[in-house]
């Protein structure tokens, strides 16, 4: 479990200012989600999370480790976060066993036999041990998201970002990934979440931020933001999602 500090967090693509001054915590074992509408700057702020993205200024704290510091180990640092994204990016030639195991390999250079029982555990979790020996065109979305889960979890993660990670899905595979992702709130983990998913935020969140322009307009608990927003930029947000 981690703790992750932002302040005055900036990035600019070009003359573009994509993030404009962003401040926020997340405490150990806290569950944040983040909405707003589209080009607001979400994906960008996760990205900076783990410098996918390189700030323009700004600090991002993660686990008391300062990822803004130009002697940081990023690569280090970075093992430490695991991110899922809208698209599952599995390697599709791989079966699922490898694709939850190579990282652990080559990065973490565990053993062949634990990377092997790590793959078993987290699929386990995931719902997901009858499919080690699948490939991942063979699984539906919502069972590749959750390999993807999986794949994340098998770093032994202290922090786990997600990108609209039910955006990509058929309706009727969202609850499942929605149910691990509860599973694993519950079991505190830190979570930084980007989702449209209005139920998902207010029930599982302890803090809803929302963004637009590139600015957090308001972050509280989901009973205020979502349930009773102040600001009216919010209020016309949800009105076109709820
Ligand atoms: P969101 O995830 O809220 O939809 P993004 O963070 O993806 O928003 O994008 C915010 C803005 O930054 C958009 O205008 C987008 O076009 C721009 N942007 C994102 N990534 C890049 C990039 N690598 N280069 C240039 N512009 C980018
Ligand atoms: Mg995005």
């Amino acid at each position: 479990m981690s703790t992750v500090e932002i302040s005055d967090l900036h990035k600019s693509f070009g003359r573009l200012e994509v993030l404009k001054g962003i401040d926020f915590t997340v405490e150990s074992g806290q569950v944040v989600c983040v909405i707003g509408p589209s080009g607001s700057g979400k994906s960008t702020l996760l990205r900076c999370v783990n410098l996918l993205e390189q700030p323009t200024s700004g600090k991002v704290i993660v686990d008391g480790v300062d990822l803004t510091d130009p002697d940081v180990d990023i690569d280090a640092a970075r093992r430490r976060i695991g991110m899922v994204f809208q698209q599952f990016n599995l390697f599709p030639h791989l079966t699922v066993r490898r694709n939850v195991t190579i990282a652990q390999e080559r990065v973490l250079k565990r053993r062949r036999d634990e990377c092997d029982s790590v793959a078993r555990e987290n699929l386990e979790k995931v719902g997901l041990l009858e499919k080690l020996d699948a490939y991942p065109p063979q699984l539906s979305g919502g069972q590749q998201q959750r390999v993807a889960i999986a794949r994340a979890l098998a770093m032994n993660p202290s922090l786990m970002l997600f990108d609209e990670p039910t955006s990509a899905l058929d309706p009727e595979l969202v609850g499942d990934v929605l149910s691990v992702m509860r599973q694993l709130a519950e079991d505190g983990m830190t979570m930084l979440v980007v989702t449209h998913e209005m139920g998902f935020a207010r029930e599982v969140a302890d803090r809803v931020v929302f963004m637009d322009g590139g600015v957090i307009v308001e972050d509280g608990p989901p009973e205020q933001v979502i349930a009773d927003p102040r600001h009216e930029r919010t209020r016309e947000f949800l009105r076109r999602v709820l």
